[in-house]
């Protein structure tokens, strides 16, 4: 699979995750700077071959509004880790209002959670409470940094040095 180069603004923050093309581009109309590369790798054109990007960044302060990160299934059992946020399963996986849509539940990121079938079957409309079920993990709405540690750690470990986890932009 094609690696992904990650782009960061002036001041460092992740912005965009890009191809290796676009990145080529950037980096030849001096747009951006190469800060780290894929060892071993080469982006090859009929004419030329090139380092191949990981991380560029761009030269001049780009103003972003905040990208959060899109409220999905794939993305909830990401942020849960693929397992049932009340007995740990990590089968047959469903979604779960914690507070249920018939008592004004919100489907958002603090309401919703990852729970196997059987869970979500015997909380049924109730509370963790009243179904005598605990939270593993208190729901919170992940960052666009916390998935680019995720990708990071999985595909791409020249970013890893350029990601603070922690920060929410
Ligand atoms: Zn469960």
């Amino acid at each position: 699979m094609e690696k992904r180069v990650l782009v960061l603004n002036l001041d460092h923050s992740p912005v965009a995750v890009v191809s290796p093309q676009k990145a080529i581009v950037l980096l030849l109309l001096e747009k951006a700077n190469c800060l780290s590369v894929y060892e071993l790798l080469q982006i090859r054109t009929v004419s030329r071959s090139f380092d191949y990007p990981a991380v560029i960044r761009l030269n001049a302060y780009k103003n972003i509004p905040y990208r959060g990160v899109l409220l999905n299934r794939n993305n909830l059992f990401r942020r849960d880790g693929g397992e049932c946020q009340y007995c740990g399963s990590r089968k047959q996986l469903t979604i779960d209002h914690v507070v249920p849509r018939s008592k004004g539940g919100k489907t958002n990121w603090m309401n919703l959670i990852t729970a196997c079938h059987r869970c979500n079957v015997n909380k049924g409309d109730k509370t963790p409470e009243q179904a005598g079920l605990t939270l593993r993990m208190e729901p919170f709405k992940p960052s666009l940094a916390y998935f680019l540690v995720d990708y990071a750690e999985r595909q791409a470990e020249e970013w890893l040095p350029f990601l603070d986890s922690k920060v929410v932009q």
